[in-house]
């Protein structure tokens, strides 16, 4: 009886990686359990980690290594210009079937579907460095914030009623629902990009399988971390403009590695700016390329950082970014 309930349970876990509204009905009462993290939540990203490996059979080309790199840059772009200035924040407007290809771009960054990364999302800026918030560094450390938090139960399912702005746009919420089509087909359209490469231009020496273990396992795994790096790293190094009462900051490097995301104490401050670097020498590509799109029509009414961002200069409060223990975040 015992093993029938662990199979039948293993077998939900399985369904939910292709349907993942699939036994989610109640998500307050799967919120409402501890963390605890699920084998086949793992899984996932161990296969992503190992076909970083398949290089070793496969090896390299420039062509290889350059797709790599865009298909880097563009998802990146996808995630901190679409999924989290547009969907999370709604920092700027576009019509319906923009809306829908920003959807879709952002689901080849492979880290789920829009309305599941903005629900997740808004609930940390909610609750930002406090017990509650899933992915605090400061308060369950570094490994969990970066990586742990996204294979535990209770943060695999998306509360619709969180983001009703969201999911009243059928094809979104379908988007979210089977979060696995876009990357399995971004996948399957890298190997019949690296056939045709193959077989009409083999001075390059690309093949079918190089171009998946570049272009999908390399790059999204670069990516993955570079994008986790902000729920983990940006809440612990750089410096503080801002008050905000978390642990969020501004960091250089962070920033160019995603394209404007490490100005995160800015981000905190004022979430509702397509903008996160503030200042010339605050570098912020996402915010020039939305700029850029904003001449096309494409998107409009960006919307700008308040005058009161550059007149507020209340002195910053230190936080230890790692305090010894929990009696201390009083
Ligand atoms: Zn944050
Ligand atoms: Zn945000």
């Amino acid at each position: 009886m015992h093993d029938n309930y662990g199979w039948s349970k293993g077998l939900k876990s399985l369904i939910r990686w292709f349907d993942t509204d699939h036994g989610n009905e109640d998500v307050a009462a799967i919120r409402a359990k501890p963390d605890k993290v699920e084998f086949l939540r793992v899984l996932p990203f161990l296969l992503l980690h190992l076909g970083v490996l398949g290089v070793l059979l496969t090896g390299w080309s420039w062509t290889a290594v350059a797709i790599a790199l865009g298909l880097y840059f563009l998802r990146m772009f996808a995630i901190t210009g679409f999924y989290h200035r547009y969907f999370s924040h709604k920092t700027f407007q576009t019509s319906r079937p923009a809306q829908f290809l920003f959807a879709l771009l952002g689901a080849t960054a492979v880290q789920r579907g829009p309305l599941w990364w903005s629900y997740q999302h808004r609930h940390h800026h909610r609750h930002s460095d406090e017990d509650e918030d899933v992915h605090s560094p400061t308060v369950r450390g570094f490994w969990w914030s970066h990586i742990g938090w996204i294979t535990s139960a209770r943060n695999f399912p998306t509360d619709y009623s969180q983001v009703r702005d969201l999911a009243k746009y059928p094809e979104l919420v379908f988007l979210n629902r089977f979060d696995t089509v876009v990357p399995m087909l971004f996948a399957a359209g890298l190997f019949g990009l690296g056939h045709f490469l193959h077989v009409h231009y083999p001075g390059l020496g690309v093949t079918s399988w190089q171009l998946v273990v570049w272009g999908f396992f390399i790059s999204t795994t670069i990516l993955f971390h570079a994008t986790s790096c902000i729920n983990s790293m940006a809440h612990l190094l750089g410096r503080r403009r801002y008050d905000t009462g978390d642990n969020s900051r501004n960091s250089l490097i962070l920033a160019l590695i995603t394209l404007g995301e490490g100005w995160h104490n800015n981000h905190h401050r004022y979430m509702n700016t397509v903008r996160q670097g503030f200042y010339w020498w605050e570098i912020d590509v996402s915010y020039y390329l939305l700029k850029v799109i904003s001449w096309t029509g494409l998107i409009w009414n960006l919307k700008p950082v308040p005058l009161a961002a550059y007149e507020d200069t209340h002195p910053v409060r230190e936080i230890r970014p790692f305090p010894t223990d929990h009696s201390n975040r009083a």
